[in-house]
């Protein structure tokens, strides 16, 4: 299905102030116009876009120009009136252009939701266009007074862009004797449907100065929005007491020593407090949560289990692990020999490059249960990204 848009830019726009027509006149380090092209090509399923210009915008045109490579651009002139504008836009579509958006240069805002709407409407009638139904009161008004009430129902405020099968708004073009306000306007006195879609309140059409001052908070916002993160931080702690053993498991590296840790699953000290912590971001509870000690099944478990949960829950919701950092306390055995060989399986286990994984160790100068040698104790934090 090949769909075209044609954006009639030949107008004069001098409602909008200010020396060159609106459409050429700068918007968030572009044009308007530049800024309505790329968000109408924005949408992949547009392949071609036709501009109607003014023979004396030609060099204002080129600086307008940043567009996607799937989409073909060209220009050609525009006639005396807008009807004659977009039927030299017709006109040069390229061969087979099943669908065409017709749009207002001066609406920047379009979005690909919108434009989707339109297209897919177009599969269930010859016409479509976006609006948005009137909620204000409506009056008649004159020498500053009101004089009337108007009924609202069923009124709408129209939008571009307008969505026709081709072959549908040329023949409506054809057949009109011009003057009409839209190419909605066209296409009724054909005979053709059109279906309304859901227009968007920050589609605006800009028409006066102030509307530029607008614009631009729109753009600052949609700025912000993109460049937006979530960002989350989590932290983990866990104890464990020394039992009976030769050995005990930290951060999947299996250390020599005189006791081992007592615990439901392997009582990787240092595993479990890097899992609570990717639990902690993810405000998903603890490993406690997940895997009940009163399950029989996780006794003796390799904590690996417990930490590629968290991490795939963590991919499941869209992050990507940014960074963990985990600090083993205890006096004895000693971490720093093994450092490296923890901090490669921890990476490993995570699916994270080791420069992502910090893990170390800390005494508490012989104070406290740590201190006294009756367990090892962990913390870690871990911070999780969603673009
Ligand atoms: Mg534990």
């Amino acid at each position: 299905m090949t769909v075209a848009g044609i954006v009639v830019a030949a107008g004069r726009g001098t409602r909008a102030g200010g020396e060159t027509p609106k459409q050429f006149q700068p918007l968030g380090g572009s044009t308007v116009l530049g800024q309505t092209l790329a968000a109408l090509s924005s949408h992949p399923a547009l392949t071609q876009l036709v501009v109607v210009l003014h023979p004396d915008d030609t060099d204002l045109y080129a600086a307008s120009i940043n567009l996607p490579e799937h989409c073909a651009i060209s220009t050609v002139p525009g006639g005396a009136t807008r009807d004659a504008s977009v039927r030299a836009g017709l006109a040069a579509l390229q061969d087979g252009t099943r669908k065409v958006l017709i749009h207002d240069a001066a609406r920047p805002f379009v979005t690909q939701a919108l434009i989707k709407r339109v297209i897919d409407a177009l599969d269930h009638a010859p016409g479509a266009a976006p609006a948005l139904a009137v909620t204000d009161a409506l009056w008649r008004g004159n020498d500053g007074n009101v004089v009337a009430l108007q009924d609202r129902t069923g009124l709408f405020r129209a939008q571009t862009p307008q969505g026709f099968r081709t072959s549908a708004i040329r023949a409506a073009h054809a057949s009109h004797s011009g003057g009409a306000a839209d190419d909605v306007a066209v296409a009724l006195a054909h005979g053709l449907d059109v279906t309304i879609v859901e227009g968007d309140e920050d589609n605006i059409k800009i028409t006066l100065p102030g509307d530029f001052a607008r614009a631009e908070a729109l753009l600052a916002q949609r700025e912000k929005e993109r460049h937006a993160m979530d960002i989350r931080l989590g932290n983990g702690f866990d104890v464990h007491r020394f039992c009976e053993g030769d050995a005990v498991i930290l951060c999947g590296v299996k250390v020599p020593h005189t006791h081992a840790l007592d615990g439901h699953s392997d009582a990787d000290v240092g595993m479990h407090a890097v899992t609570d912590a990717i639990y902690g971001a993810l405000a998903e509870g603890d490993i406690g949560r997940h895997f009940p000690p009163s399950d029989p099944q996780w006794k003796g478990a390799a904590s690996e289990v417990f930490l590629r949960h968290a991490v795939d829950l963590a991919r499941a919701k869209g992050f990507s692990i940014g960074n963990v950092d985990c600090t083993l306390i205890c006096e004895f055995p000693k971490i720093g020999p093994h450092g490296s060989a923890m901090q490669a399986e921890m990476a490993r286990i995570m699916g994270l490059d080791p420069s992502r994984v910090s893990v170390k160790a800390t005494t508490s100068e012989r104070l406290g249960f740590t201190g006294r040698g009756e367990g090892i104790a962990s913390i870690a934090t871990a911070t999780l990204v969603a673009p």
